[in-house]
């Protein structure tokens, strides 16, 4: 079944390659865009969920040995995820903010990034890569915003991030270090946020 558009590419690209402070290459603006304006589609290989959790799996504990955020599949919908680690896909180089300019939408079955505020020419593009909280010792962040909370994390967890990282500074007398459970589930595909 074919999947409607669901946002008109801009006739140029609004976007751009270049090296990254944050991780490697990044997306950068290639002129000014207006909040709400959608950038650049995610797109990748649709696959199984059965496929898609092997793949889930097999990137997180890469990403485990390596470190960074290398977990690139995106669930869609019941039937189906897009893996978007692919040479096609652009805007797979979009790194991860605590303070992101971009936000992934999904409208139907497909997934476009939208600029979340205005952007200026050559500024970095970046959305929050929403991870689950049980693999956030794996993501270290690097994103250098004053809002950075060191991990890789969905905004949702980033109260119970705090409280677990500030246990681990100060060491309850006699308990372990960590109250962070030992067997880590492998991570989840992420969301796209969806329009009420
Ligand atoms: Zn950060």
């Amino acid at each position: 079944m074919p999947a409607k558009p669901s946002a008109k590419p801009a006739a140029k690209p609004l976007w751009k390659t270049s090296g990254s402070v944050i991780h490697r290459r990044g997306l950068f603006a290639r002129s000014a865009i207006a909040k709400g304006e959608p950038i650049i589609e995610y797109v990748g290989e649709r696959i199984s969920k059965a496929e898609s959790s092997r793949r889930t799996e097999a990137q997180e504990l890469k990403a485990r040995k390596k470190g960074g955020g290398a977990v690139y599949i995106f669930d869609v919908n019941k039937r189906f995820d897009i893996d978007g680690n692919v040479s096609w896909n652009p805007a797979r180089l979009i790194n991860h903010s605590c303070e992101p300019n971009c936000e992934a939408i999904q409208t139907g079955n497909r997934i476009w990034i939208h600029a979340l505020r205005d952007i200026a020419a050559g500024e970095e593009l970046s959305y929050d890569y929403g991870f689950d909280l049980k693999i956030w010792r794996d993501h270290p962040c690097l994103c250098g915003s004053s809002k950075c909370v060191g991990y890789i994390v969905a905004r949702r967890h980033w109260k119970r991030l705090a409280s677990i990282l500030e246990k681990q500074r100060k060491p309850a007398k006699g308990s372990a270090a960590t109250t962070v459970p030992k067997g880590r589930k492998a991570a989840k595909a992420v969301r796209a946020r969806k329009p009420a």
